[in-house]
């Protein structure tokens, strides 16, 4: 069992971050925002495959003017991203955002800092400092990049705590995913706020997902992180979500949807078609929400110890397969039946 880290609570829309409550999983639309249309629908899909918050680029005044449409037709809380420009930050709270995250890396002027910090106060709307490895301010004279943007974190931290702020949660993201690790380390011992963790610019999705699950499991192992997001090169960001979720479950932090266990196989497998099956059993197990596990084995080695302990689970062999469910064999089938009689036990208890 992880032992989380104890952070403060915020309300960011309908979603509580921080405290001892669950991770939760983010992601960020990749339409342009103002289109309406296609970001609500982009939103809805995040939304159906277990996005809990949702951010938007805010690249000028008529995205943060669209974000009022957006958010009275989102299904999850909306959170604006907000560099360079203040006003766009403003403009984003008084449309109703749930959460504004800004990059203290480009929006320097103190000034600037406490306009939003008083709109966002006087809304109760929280905030985030989101700093990023690749747009931190050129004269920081820390010695290291993670020590750099933890300190970077701290002075925002401590501007906006000077003015009464306290509705703070922080990021500190860089692609190099042992930055990302030190960098989240220093800071989660130096303030209490919630840390949203990432590795950013990870990667396609292979690599980049490898990539994300090393740097955030090794966090989340730690106790570190209270809300998370894969960044992944795709153009279906419902792909960061289950990604996401993937990361949790291997951690016993959350559970969604099925669990499946599916064997390399090796010279001893004599399934035929074995990796169509596999791919087959995923892609219909990934419509279903009953956290339950379902194991696809390949030979007599291992497949029975793991389809046992499995709730439902097929060990293959030559010619034929037998069916365990919670722990009982069921029955025996023949090769082309492996898919449709595994299913049928999956259906019947999930
Ligand atoms: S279960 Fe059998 S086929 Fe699969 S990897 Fe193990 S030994 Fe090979």
């Amino acid at each position: 069992m992880i032992k989380r880290r104890s952070s403060r609570l915020i309300q960011v829309g309908n979603v509580s971050i921080g405290g001892a409550g669950n991770v939760i999983v983010q992601s960020m639309t990749k339409t342009d925002t103002r289109d309406i249309k296609a970001t609500l629908y982009q939103i809805a899909q995040l939304a159906d495959s277990g996005c809990e918050t949702v951010r938007i680029a805010v690249p000028d005044m008529e995205a943060s003017q669209a974000l009022a449409n957006i958010k009275k037709k989102a299904p999850i809380p909306i959170i604006a991203d907000i560099h360079f420009d203040h006003r766009l930050a403003i403009a984003s709270l008084e449309n109703g955002v749930d959460q504004v995250r800004f990059n203290p890396g480009n929006i320097q002027n103190p000034e600037h800092v406490t306009a939003i910090v008083q709109t966002a106060k006087e809304r109760s709307i929280p905030l985030r400092i989101g700093v990023n490895a690749g747009s931190l301010a050129h004269d920081r004279n820390e010695t290291n990049l993670a020590s750099k943007m933890s300190e970077a974190a701290l002075e925002q931290i401590r501007l906006l705590e000077s003015m009464d702020f306290d509705l703070i949660e922080v990021s500190l993201k860089a692609s190099d995913v042992i930055t990302t690790i030190e960098a989240n380390k220093a800071i989660a011992e130096k303030m209490p706020y919630p840390l949203h963790i990432g590795v950013t610019e990870a990667g396609l999705p292979k690599a980049g997902s490898i990539r994300s699950a090393v740097g955030l499991g090794t966090l989340l192992y730690l106790g570190i992180g209270d809300t998370i997001r894969v960044s992944l090169t795709t153009a279906d960001p419902c792909e960061e979500i289950l990604a996401g979720y993937e990361i949790l479950k291997s951690l016993e932090l959350r559970e969604r949807g099925p669990r499946l266990i599916s064997c390399p196989t090796c010279g001893r497998c004599e399934a035929h078609g074995f990796y169509d099956l596999a791919n087959t059993v995923e892609a219909q197990l990934q419509k279903m929400e009953s956290p339950i596990t379902v194991a696809v084995m390949g030979c007599v080695v291992n497949g029975p110890g793991e389809a046992r302990d499995a709730d439902v689970g097929l060990a293959c062999g030559k010619g034929k397969g037998v069916i365990f469910k919670k722990g009982e064999k069921v029955r025996t089938v023949e090769e082309p039946e492996f898919l449709n009689a595994l299913m049928a036990e999956v259906n019947a208890i999930s």
